[in-house]
């Protein structure tokens, strides 16, 4: 029997392997270093916040994988040899496979700052990295001040995580606004005025100079690169991105750039080895998608589609429309289609933006400045309807449609009967093109 073993039970994998599973019999082995069964690494915020417990992250029972005839084994794969179609273990132990999935995930960026490898130090990634800041985190009183460095998604929810403890908490940005390499300009100050509306400590342009030890080898202090500041701490918190988790296939033969590339069926330049997930780089960027993906359903797409591959139907990956959500303290965010930040918007990008008076909501449309065509928004504060952007943008509405049917897209109807006129009026008055 056909032996297909997965590296990695997150979402790609235990996703390609439940869909292997429905339409074959093969043999299926998922291998993963971190837990001994699946989780919602999405949810992790919520264990430190006390709304749900580890187990309840879980999204299938333990009797699952065995009733399913998924084997599930616990060890770090060190080396894979292409050529003997085996994986050696850290402790030695050998398994063959005749089809590989490496579904390795990412792991978070560190730029070689002084005192990174401290204790006390950390990402927030895995479940390991939880039980770290349980550890170091704790309460107010071990923890009388964290510092978080990098102001991306990551990083908020870790600010978010560590006020729910009361827990004291200086925000390190690099950027002059928060997230403005994703979000135009109006979205990015909004949000700088919400963190510091929850009492975070929120420097923007500021770097990471190093991290100081206490006697024991614990992190006492940053020191901002700028101002030359010392800034006291008992938790220091790296969230400048991630990157893929590949470091074990340097020697490998596998094709690697910054990721496992693949091409778009998922295969790597090796025959019968594939990569999904965060691990996975297009070979042939899709449209205007990064090569690289690092978010939850594009996981599950590559799993789905893989799996249709792996049992005989060669499928093409075909992620649609891009689509993103996100919380930022209070404030919740969606994304469809395509509105750029101020880096690498294309010239020919228009947005019209809206804001309520109370600084928690506001919209952004991009548009096409000569065809008027509608090419994504992003909501915040304001829970909008995926399958009915999903059509606009298939259907390559125009702007002006948009505006006219926004109510069909939300999910409360009654905000927009309340703030549709001045939506409609502050797009009529809007100059005719605005970037
Ligand atoms: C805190 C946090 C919040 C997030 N929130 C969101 C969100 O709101 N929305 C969203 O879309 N995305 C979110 N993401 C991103 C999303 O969780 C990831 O895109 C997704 O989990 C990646 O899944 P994956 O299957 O590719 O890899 P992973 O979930 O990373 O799984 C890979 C597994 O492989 C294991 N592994 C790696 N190498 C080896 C090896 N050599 N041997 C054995 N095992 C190995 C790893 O330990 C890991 O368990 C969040 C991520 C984090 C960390």
């Amino acid at each position: 029997m056909e032996h297909i073993v997965i590296i990695g039970n997150g979402i790609s994998g235990v996703t390609a392997a439940r869909h292997i599973r429905k339409q074959s019999n093969k043999k299926i082995t998922i291998i993963s270093a971190e837990t001994d069964y699946f989780f919602s690494r999405t949810a992790l915020m919520y264990v430190y916040m006390g709304h749900m417990k580890f187990e309840h992250t879980q999204p299938y029972e333990n009797w699952f994988w065995k009733k399913n005839r998924i084997d599930l084994k616990n060890g770090f794969v060190q080396n894979v040899d292409h050529q003997a179609k085996e994986l050696v273990f850290s402790d030695g132990e050998k398994m063959s496979y005749d089809k590989l999935i490496l579904a390795v995930g990412s792991k978070p960026n560190k730029f070689g700052w002084p005192g990174q490898d401290l204790d006390a130090v950390q990402g927030l990634y895995s479940k390991q990295d939880l039980d770290s800041l349980e550890l170091y985190a704790p309460n107010n009183k071990v923890c009388k001040r964290a510092v978080i460095v990098g102001g991306g998604l990551i990083g908020i929810e870790l600010v978010e995580m560590l006020r729910s403890r009361d827990i004291p908490v200086t925000f390190l940005i690099r950027e002059g606004s928060f997230w403005d390499v994703v979000l135009p300009e109006g979205e990015s100050e909004m949000i700088n005025k919400h963190i510091k509306d929850h009492h975070i400590d929120l420097r923007l342009g500021s770097n990471l100079k190093e991290i100081l030890s206490d006697e024991n080898g614990k992190a006492r202090a940053i020191v901002v690169e700028e101002t030359g500041e010392e800034i006291p701490c008992n938790l220091v918190c790296l969230t400048p991105g991630v990157s893929p988790n590949i470091s074990f296939l340097k020697d490998s033969g596998i094709d690697l750039g910054r990721g496992i590339k693949v091409n778009r069926y998922l295969e790597t330049n090796i025959k019968d080895i594939y990569a999904i997930g965060d691990c996975a780089e297009q070979i042939e960027p899709i449209g205007n998608r990064r090569p690289i993906e690092a978010v939850w359903y594009t996981g599950r797409m590559m799993g789905e589609a893989l799996a249709q591959t792996i049992c005989e139907n060669r499928m093409e990956y075909k992620p649609g429309i891009w689509f993103n959500s996100a919380k930022f303290l209070d404030i919740e965010y969606q994304t469809y289609g395509w509105v750029h930040g101020m880096a690498g918007r294309p010239e020919y990008e228009a947005h019209f933006h809206w804001k309520h008076q109370d600084d928690t909501k506001c919209i952004t449309l991009a548009y096409h400045k000569e065809t008027r065509k509608f090419l994504g928004i992003n909501t915040f504060g304001i829970r909008m309807r995926h399958d009915v952007f999903n059509s606009w943008l298939t259907e390559k509405q125009d702007v002006d449609y948009v505006i006219n049917h926004l109510t069909e897209a939300n999910f409360d109807p009654e905000f927009f009967k309340k703030y549709e006129t001045e939506i409609r009026r502050s797009f009529s008055n809007q100059p005719l093109t605005i970037s």
